[in-house]
């Protein structure tokens, strides 16, 4: 008897794996319906040899030393500060907006004193915020708003901003320094030797069995277990009753060069003429020495494998109802983005599964040996 099934083998569903094994000596089971583990974080060597990432570029970064500390025990690092341009008017210009991206787009030669003015003289001030549109017109002006946001968004979500909650726009943040980089956490930084390698890492533990290319409702029923750490789609667990949950998608498509280098940063973004929203070019990130090159151009599209959430307030509305129902779910504990249909870094997914474990941990502790009592399920 399994004392935990683990649905997805993840970042969420990998810690719990881990800290239930190793620290509680509890008896797991990873199931995991594709055939490897690592979640949408999953990375591999392609045919010429490059580390690409399966599901698109993942950059580690965090504010969080709890995070960066856990994690170290299963990798090295290597130190990586992702940049990003954005293909606006002919030009390659830093994304964020700040300082450099003005001068350089108007041919100015701006302060940071003057681009504050500069900024406040484009923006539109709305009196009421309650689109993405709203947010980033108010902020930054409409011309702005037309080069850098409202073709990608357009691409990325396949609705117009002014159709999108404002809280999709609300973390991009526009600076009035030459700051290039794209995140500004403490740590930034890349496994070494990548990500598969930090998940095998993580589940290598004589108490965690993994099960890849396995439903978990194939199963159960047929393999006991006493609880249930859940972290797909939260719809799913309980079988569309209130209907779908509305998922952008996205195809990957991967291309490899005869070139030592195909671009010259990390990621280029397209918000305007091209079908794609960004290219990636995965030696930057990794670090690899190669004579060739691989990028992975990103085609948003409906249907397809769930990434990212529809921020809309119907659809949170509908997350609600599958909430409910897994608030009063006994010994099943939902946790990752799948599971409570948000996007989230993935810091901030090992936060919540740390946060989670910790949670079960002093349940267990302070109701042994009652038994029988209902554990309350996790909420973020
Ligand atoms: C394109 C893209 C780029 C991203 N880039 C970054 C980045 O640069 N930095 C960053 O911090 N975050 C990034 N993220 C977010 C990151 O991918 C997530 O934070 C992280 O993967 C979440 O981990 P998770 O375990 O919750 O979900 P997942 O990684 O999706 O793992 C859930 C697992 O559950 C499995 N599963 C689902 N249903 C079942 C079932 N019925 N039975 C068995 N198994 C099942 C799935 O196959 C999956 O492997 C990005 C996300 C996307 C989509």
């Amino acid at each position: 008897m399994f004392d935990y099934l683990i649905v997805g083998a993840g970042f969420a569903g990998a810690v719990m794996a881990e800290r239930l094994a190793s620290c509680d000596n509890k008896k797991v089971l990873v199931v995991e319906s594709r055939h490897h583990i690592g979640g949408n974080t999953y990375d591999y060597y392609n045919d010429d040899g490059i580390l690409v990432h399966k599901y698109g570029p993942h950059i580690f970064h965090t504010n969080s030393r709890d995070v960066y500390d856990y994690l170290s025990q299963f990798t090295a690092w290597r130190p990586y500060e992702h940049r990003v341009l954005a293909s606006v008017d002919g030009m390659l210009v830093p994304i964020p907006i700040n300082l450099n991206t003005i001068n350089q787009l108007y041919g100015l030669k701006l302060s940071s004193l003057e681009v504050n003015n500069f900024l406040a003289s484009k923006a539109e001030k709305k009196d009421r915020i309650i689109t993405s549109e709203d947010v980033v017109i108010n902020k930054v002006g409409r011309e702005l708003y037309e080069k850098f946001f409202k073709g990608y968004t357009q691409k990325q979500w396949g609705l117009d901003p002014s159709e999108l909650d404002a809280s999709v726009a609300a973390r991009i943040p526009t600076r009035n320094n030459c700051d290039n980089r794209y995140f500004t956490d403490t740590f930034q930084s890349m496994p070494l030797h990548g990500y598969t390698r930090l998940f095998e890492r993580m589940l290598t533990h004589p108490n965690i069995k993994v099960m890849l290319g396995t439903d978990y409702k194939e199963i159960e029923g047929l393999i006991p277990y006493k609880k249930m750490i859940y972290t797909g789609p939260i719809d799913y667990f309980f079988d569309y009753c209130h209907g779908k949950l509305p998922y952008r998608s996205i195809e990957f498509r991967f291309e490899t060069f005869e070139t030592d280098r195909y671009q010259p940063t990390g990621t280029v973004n397209y918000p305007n003429e091209h079908p794609y929203t960004r290219v990636t070019e995965f030696k930057y990130l990794t670090g690899q020495k190669h004579i060739k090159t691989t990028v992975v151009f990103e085609h948003p599209k409906a249907l397809g494998d769930p990434y990212y959430p529809v921020p809309r307030p119907e659809n949170a509305e509908l997350y609600r109802k599958y909430q409910l129902m897994a608030n009063n779910k006994q010994n099943v504990f939902f946790t990752g983005r799948l599971a409570t249909y948000k996007y989230y870094n993935m810091d901030q997914v090992i936060a919540q599964s740390l946060t989670l474990y910790k949670k079960i941990a002093l349940i267990t502790k302070n109701e042994r040996p009652t038994n029988g009592q209902k554990l309350p399920s996790y909420e973020s």
